[in-house]
């Protein structure tokens, strides 16, 4: 099964059901698209993480179908499963991607090779983290591409120091070859704040970028090399690390937020100091599965972001009750609240 025949949105090719440029796919020969939105003369789907989808015949002309009902053939069906609505984790050979004591080994070395700007900095201490915490959490800031390079030189130590090899496995990370015909390696992404996404051993295994300039891919997304032939970061669940004064916690209780940086700020600042875990959205519950085992909750409140309630987010709705169901499934105590009071 070939994954790479399924090509994700992207700006200069967007979705020709919704003309939106992320979230959807269509396949490689072009007569098949996968909508996340729109649901009108499409075959609706469900994805494993109970969020719908909608297949829809791509017509000579790039339109979506002729208002006759989709049937898919036992051809398409079969390639279904490589698709990238599946979860994102069967997208992404895992072969590709480094195991996350190596890309943590990378991460920590590419943010100790740069600096947090004082505009980020203060952008932090504005959403109340106080220096320590700011220092204590590792955000740094991605300078823009372009000259003076820094990007590259720092790829270039990260290079010499992890191999090529290694780096080609790291999300973030891509060759590139100079007018000259010499290869050099650097940093994909746009300039921003980075964020580090830890898993339950504090160990970095991806980071995310809130861009100074976020255009229309999204407030934060994750580096990644899926665009240039490298490996995705996946949708790894963040597990912020406890406050630098903290008192060991017995973890009955465990917070679901969505964000990166609010799990991190609702960390530090939360004077219960419940654990938290930060997911990328509703869409994607299933990462916090594992670290809920891990930290042995009883009890899971999920603090929902108030566009859940947003008509235009059907697609909410559904994985916010398949979520539900699998918190009872697996023993949980789960609570729901519209997440009102937390710091975007
Ligand atoms: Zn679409």
């Amino acid at each position: 099964m070939n994954n790479s025949e399924w090509l994700d949105v992207t700006p200069a090719a967007p979705c020709q059901i919704c003309g939106k440029d992320s979230w959807c796919t269509r396949l490689l020969d072009g007569r098949w698209g996968i909508c996340r939105r729109e649901a009108a003369g499409g075959l609706a789907k469900i994805d494993c993480n109970g969020v719908p989808y909608y297949i829809h015949r791509i017509d000579a002309y790039g339109r979506s179908g002729c208002g006759a009902p989709v049937q898919i053939g036992r051809a398409l069906a079969q390639r279904l499963p490589a698709l990238g609505v599946a979860c994102e984790s069967n997208t992404i050979p895992p072969a590709e991607r480094a195991d996350d004591a190596t890309l943590s080994a990378v991460y920590n070395a590419l943010l100790n090779d740069l600096r947090l700007d004082p505009r980020h900095f203060d952008d932090l201490a504005r959403r109340g983290l106080s220096p320590a915490e700011i220092d204590w959490r590792q955000y740094r800031t991605l300078p823009p591409n372009g000259a003076p390079w820094i990007r590259n030189e720092v790829a270039g130590r990260l290079a010499d120091r992890f191999g090529d090899d290694v780096l080609a496995k790291v999300p973030g990370f891509k060759r590139g070859t100079a007018a000259t015909g010499r290869g050099y390696w650097t940093i994909t992404g746009k300039a921003g704040l980075l964020i580090p996404v830890r898993n339950v051993k504090a160990e970095i295994v991806a980071l995310k970028i809130r861009p100074d300039e976020p255009g229309d891919g999204g407030k934060y997304r994750a580096l990644s090399s899926k665009h240039h032939g490298g490996p995705g970061p996946g949708q790894p669940a963040h597990v912020p690390l406890r406050p630098i004064d903290a008192a060991p916690c017995e973890g009955r209780t465990v917070a679901v937020v969505e964000g990166v940086l609010k799990a991190d700020i609702v960390a530090a600042l939360d004077p219960a100091q419940v654990p938290c875990i930060g997911i990328d959205g509703c869409g994607s519950w299933r990462s916090a599965l594992p670290i809920l085992r891990d930290l042995g909750a009883h009890r899971v409140n999920y603090y929902i972001d108030p566009d859940a309630t947003d008509p235009n987010h059907p697609q909410v709705g559904s994985a916010l009750k398949a979520f539900w169901q699998a918190l009872k499934r697996e023993g949980y105590e789960p609570a729901i609240a519209l997440d009102t009071g937390r710091a975007a």
